[in-house]
């Protein structure tokens, strides 16, 4: 990178769970706070996208506080990025509109998530927010024109959608938005589920103690660990005839820093047990300055408030730009 060149941007978007498990911290979030440091981040808190099912508004309004606590806690420090609220900003849903009137409503219908979603919905209603939501998960992306969008996995249709809409816009009026590259980051751990390790950890498990939540206290955490299912033998080694004990190897790999096979040669002979017990010790000691930061600031809604300001801030001037410009290009007549 050249002196006067302006680091990359990087957009990432989470909605506002309230929860994070060690699955999200060391598969994704450890590594966003790494880029940080060399990149100029967006990381959103998309509200919008929260209410696409039933919900109660109090909740959502604790969960989005929540989920700012954490990700500052998590080592997102707002002095080096910006932390913002998706509503706080406008463009996101005036760009979604803009972006529908250009997509066919097939497409949307084919995408898996919404397929999902409204098979599994629990009662008969589905609402079109469901049907609509990649629209707006495109103009999130679209909008802040950015350099690198680290997403997951499970997001990779969207992704293309996103991609699909920006050419189609491109070619319908003119050259305006950069076509993202779709960034599955490799660089986190996978963790399993510690009840079903050929599935991912998951809020979504359906046996909760599968899933390690960062705010989990320690004794939960260790119940857990102590509860994760294991394979038969006594070995402790990472092969595929031991899922189990391979997510438990990755596992306290990435809570200590260390290699798996240097675990595994430390752990030679030793029972379950006894591993499953430095399993639990790291876990707890890597989420302990986690649990501290949170407990400091969890609380203090000034100052949650004034980093989603200045997030808001920035964000907004970068999202303005963008529509103005696509305003312009769509053939809407400038506000003077
Ligand atoms: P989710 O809340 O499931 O959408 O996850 C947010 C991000 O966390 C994903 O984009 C993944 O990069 C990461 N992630 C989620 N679950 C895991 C897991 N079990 N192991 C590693 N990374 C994960």
């Amino acid at each position: 990178m050249s002196k006067e060149s302006p680091p990359p941007v990087v957009l990432t978007c989470a909605q506002p769970s309230g929860q994070l498990h060690l699955g999200n911290y060391f598969g994704a979030i450890r590594h966003w706070a790494r880029l940080v440091e060399s990149h100029t981040c967006f990381f959103g808190i998309v509200d919008l996208h929260a209410i696409t099912v039933p919900y109660i508004p109090a909740e959502l309004r604790k969960a989005t506080y929540r989920s700012l606590a954490l990700y500052i806690a998590c080592g997102l420090d707002p002095k080096k990025c910006h932390l913002f609220c998706q509503s706080h900003v406008i463009g996101h849903t005036e760009l979604a509109w803009i972006l529908g009137a250009l997509c066919p409503i097939g497409q949307l219908e084919r995408m898996t998530q919404f397929k999902d979603k409204s098979q599994r919905a629990e009662s008969s209603f589905i609402g079109s927010g469901l049907l609509n939501y990649p629209l707006l998960m495109a103009a999130d992306i679209l909008l802040y024109n950015a350099d690198l969008v680290p997403v997951g996995e499970d997001q990779k249709q969207h992704v293309e959608l996103c991609r699909d809409l920006a050419q189609k816009f491109n070619q319908t009026y003119s050259e305006t938005f950069k076509v993202p590259d779709l960034h599955i980051p490799r660089t986190g751990a996978r963790i399993k589920s510690l009840q079903d390790p050929e599935k991912k950890m998951s809020k979504s498990d359906p046996t909760q103690s599968g899933c390690l939540y960062l705010l989990d206290p320690p004794e939960t955490l260790r119940k857990k660990v102590r509860s994760a299912v294991t394979d038969s033998g006594s070995e402790i080694r990472a092969t595929e005839e031991k899922p189990g004990i391979s997510n438990l190897l990755t596992l306290l790999s990435a809570c200590s820093g260390r290699a798996v096979s240097d675990l595994e040669s430390e752990f030679d002979g030793a029972g379950y047990g006894t591993f499953k017990d430095t399993v639990a010790d790291a876990v707890i000691e890597a989420v302990k300055p986690i649990q501290e930061r949170y407990a400091e600031i969890h609380e203090d809604k000034g100052y949650l408030d004034e980093v989603f300001k200045e997030g808001a801030g920035k964000a907004q001037q970068r999202a303005y730009r963008m529509l103005s410009k696509v305003y312009r290009k769509a053939g809407f007549v400038s506000r003077t």
